[in-house]
């Protein structure tokens, strides 16, 4: 299963280690080919080399769009050499066998992640590097594909132990890396398409790297990876950890749920802070400082909020970093991270401290879900609702400070899971139901979670008392909105179109509640 390598096709767009590679290969005996920038840089170094266009007698044209797309390089890679047919038409058509593909794909992820337009996009989706490695890699059995630059040590090595030869085992993991990449590359062309067009593709895969091998998954008998898309977005992916143990799966999981809540919130109008914990926030606030935002945020729940994740919408500074470093904490996250909360926070050895440079796009991309047998994608819920889209639709209208705090409370619904209640009061929750079958008890299990604070804090009434109250849904009755003004609520947001919805308005009206509805659901499963 030894193949002797002694012609070579190399084309690449990344040319890290490619003199190094050509250099070994030419003192091997290996002939060189190449295409045109590819074959400049070695034979700038001095190396012998001929061009695929003298081979094939075409030239590279269209802008490099044909290069390599030609029977003699295709035939060179395709052929079987035991097949006489094969070898008769190789002869027939003067085709040369290629022995060893090179071949690296002009950068597509990278271009479209530093914001490139359309036509620069376009114009760097390769067709002749994959069509390449396909060809190089169907037919591993006589053909070694080297798509990595991480790979040329390796294919040295293999043929240094081998006089100059791979065995089949070699070429068959290159082929399959080579296939690996391909099927990335098309992806990514794939789901930038999708996110330009605005339409899901009737096929859709997605692609990532390894980023990390996890400890554990959910539970410490499930194994586990991390696996990240290549968007430069800020996120858990992208971020960088300046001190703290490797993140958990639960780590990534909560911390991911963390920033995009609080990328809800403008940083240009004020600081924001959220603190989650296994995925659903257990405290949401706003403050006019950063310290008062976390502070704010850890009184609707300060039990939950031990072992928690905290997200900041801007970047930590040292008193804040104080405040949190009261209690221990898993993950803290923000954009960025002043010199002073730093040092605070190096005391604190098994803290997570993860930076950004900003905060997630909160208004595109598609999220991905995965069921038994297929894959559920959608659009990122990114629905957004002003001060104008509401309808009044009790006979008392929310008063100003209502109004503030409905829509801030149906902002964190829409990162509560359902069913969802949020109470809120002064840019703060105050109480957060969340994930129960029925909607009732997550508006009671709020709504007594809030009175347990207001015993923690020897308050002489529940923080629920003249609170605005959100729901990611209807009301189907009107139980949930009795028991919230039961708690105090004096105001309601929802989305509204239930059967009963006439049969809410007068509950509502009959409390004398301010209640007004979106027209738009938030569910979060
Ligand atoms: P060079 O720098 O050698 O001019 O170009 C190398 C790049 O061209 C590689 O990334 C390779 O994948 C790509 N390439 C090779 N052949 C073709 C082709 O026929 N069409 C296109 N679009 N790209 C090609």
């Amino acid at each position: 299963d030894l193949v002797r390598v002694r012609r070579a096709l190399l084309s690449v767009s990344d040319k890290a280690g490619l003199i190094d590679l050509a250099q070994a290969l030419s003192n091997q005996g290996v002939e060189l080919l190449s295409t045109g920038g590819t074959a400049q840089a070695i034979r700038d170094a001095g190396l012998k080399v001929r061009d695929v266009s003298e081979v094939t007698g075409f030239p590279e044209m269209m802008d490099g769009r044909v290069k390599t797309l030609h029977p003699i390089v295709h035939g060179g890679l395709l052929a079987l050499r035991d097949n006489s047919d094969h070898t008769d038409a190789m002869d027939a058509h003067g085709i040369g066998a290629i022995d060893l593909l090179v071949v690296n794909l002009y950068p597509f992820e990278e271009t479209v992640a530093k914001g490139a337009d359309y036509q620069m996009a376009i114009e760097n989706i390769d067709i002749g590097g994959p069509a390449m490695l396909r060809s190089a890699a169907k037919n591993h059995q006589f053909v070694n594909v080297v798509t990595d630059v991480e790979d040329y040590e390796a294919l040295l090595s293999e043929m240094a132990a081998n006089e100059g030869a791979t065995r089949y085992a070699f070429r068959q993991r290159l082929a399959l890396t080579a296939y690996g990449r391909t099927a990335a590359y098309d992806t990514a062309v794939s789901t930038w398409l999708a996110t330009k067009s605005g339409t899901t593709a009737r096929r859709q895969s997605f692609t990532g790297t390894l980023s990390q091998t996890l400890r554990y998954g959910e539970n410490p008998h499930q194994g586990a990876a991390f696996y990240v898309d290549g968007t430069r977005d800020p996120s858990v992916a992208t971020a960088t950890q300046l001190q703290g143990k490797e993140l958990s799966y639960n780590n990534i999981n909560d911390t991911d749920a963390a920033f995009q809540m609080v990328a809800e919130f403008d940083p240009a109008v004020g600081p924001a802070c959220a603190i989650i914990k296994h995925a659903n926030p257990c405290g949401v606030a706003r403050g006019e400082t950063l310290r008062e935002a976390y502070a704010n945020a850890f009184r609707c729940d300060q039990t939950s909020a031990f072992g928690g994740i905290v997200a900041l919408n801007q970047p930590l500074d040292g008193e804040t970093a104080d405040e949190i470093a009261q209690i221990f904490t898993e993950v803290v996250i923000a954009p960025g991270a002043d010199q002073a909360a730093r040092e605070v926070f190096a005391a604190k050895k098994n803290l997570r401290l993860l930076i950004t440079d900003g905060l997630p796009d909160q208004n595109a991309g598609l999220t991905f879900k995965q069921v038994a047998g297929g894959i559920l994608v959608q659009d990122k819920d990114v629905g957004r609702i002003e001060k104008g889209d509401l309808k009044t639709v009790t006979k008392r209208a929310p008063n100003e400070q209502e109004m503030e705090d409905l829509l801030f409370a149906w902002t964190v619904a829409k990162h509560v899971k359902s069913n969802a209640i949020v109470y809120a009061k002064n840019g703060a929750t105050v109480g957060i139901g969340a994930g129960q079958m029925s909607r009732v008890d997550s508006t009671r299990i709020a709504a007594r979670k809030a009175l347990d604070m207001a015993d923690v804090l020897k308050l002489d009434r529940s923080p629920t008392q003249g609170a605005a109250v959100a729901s990611d849904a209807f009301f189907p009755f009107a139980d949930g909105l009795i028991t919230a003004a039961e708690a105090g609520a004096t105001a309601l947001i929802q989305p509204g179109g239930s059967m009963r919805d006439e049969e809410v308005i007068a509950a509502a009206d009959e409390l004398g509640l301010a209640m007004v509805f979106t027209g738009m659901r938030h569910f979060r499963h």
